[in-house]
């Protein structure tokens, strides 16, 4: 289940599953990164650090997002990682932190291992199964048991409002007898990608998975919609701190 809750005096939005744990998502009062918004460029230079004061630390990991299936396993001090769209961390006190409008966020963790992850899954990513990947990748390099990992997939555009042609919904949706995944309307494909993300994460065995059904295209005043906003926005966050 999903809820908004205050950090510090900013709105951000948590999941029951990962309660115990520095982990969330933020909103348009707390923008991290400003992206096509020149505008709050200053402000989201303020609530960073604000952010790594809060918690405690200053090892901020983020990465340039370039909708690839690249994932990393972080590493000592390297703190920025070029053309990645997940990236894995087992060390202490980092803070993992992508940004999202629109596009779907997920986050992994295992509280046997204390190893987190944060993926960054649109339609490409999405197709090019980077959820997947990252579990496996955390199952051969870090001998993780997927059992033992939580998922929370957080706000993102919804069914509603993710509308596609023929070619985007032929890569998408292998299943085409899968009526839970997509919704046809005359020529053009409405398709439900938090749970085809969440059918890839159980495929890979992980049971405890938690969907956030906020669409940010039709709750734009909360979240940053790339859709709605035409391309003209910042970004919200996804952070976990391990
Ligand atoms: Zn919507």
């Amino acid at each position: 289940m999903f809820y908004f809750d205050d950090f510090y005096g900013k709105k951000v939005l948590k999941s029951s599953l990962l309660e115990d744990i520095d982990c969330f998502f933020t909103t348009r009062e707390f923008v991290l990164t400003y992206s096509s918004r020149e505008d709050l460029k200053e402000i989201s230079e303020k609530n960073r650090e604000f952010l790594l004061d809060k918690l405690n630390t200053d090892k901020l990991i983020t990465a340039k997002q370039i909708h690839s299936s690249n994932i990393e396993i972080v590493k000592e001090n390297i703190n920025f990682y070029d053309n990645t769209d997940a990236l894995i961390s087992n060390i202490r006190n980092t803070l993992l932190l992508l940004n999202f409008a629109d596009c779907i966020p997920v986050i992994l963790y295992s509280k046997k291992d204390k190893t987190g992850a944060i993926i960054h899954a649109g339609w490409r990513g999405t197709a090019d199964n980077i959820a997947g990947k990252t579990v496996l990748k955390m199952e051969k390099d870090l001998n993780i048991n997927p059992k033992n990992i939580t998922a929370i997939i957080g706000p993102g555009i919804d069914k509603c409002c993710f509308e596609t042609d023929y070619d985007v919904f032929e890569k998408l949706v292998k299943n085409k007898s899968d009526k839970n995944i997509y919704e046809q309307k005359e020529n053009k494909f409405f398709i439900d990608l938090k749970l085809l993300n969440a059918n890839q994460l159980s495929e890979c065995g992980i049971k405890n998975i938690d969907i956030c059904r906020y669409c940010t295209c039709c709750m734009s005043d909360i979240f940053f919609s790339y859709r709605k906003e035409n391309g003209y926005t910042a970004r919200h966050s996804a952070v976990i701190k391990i």
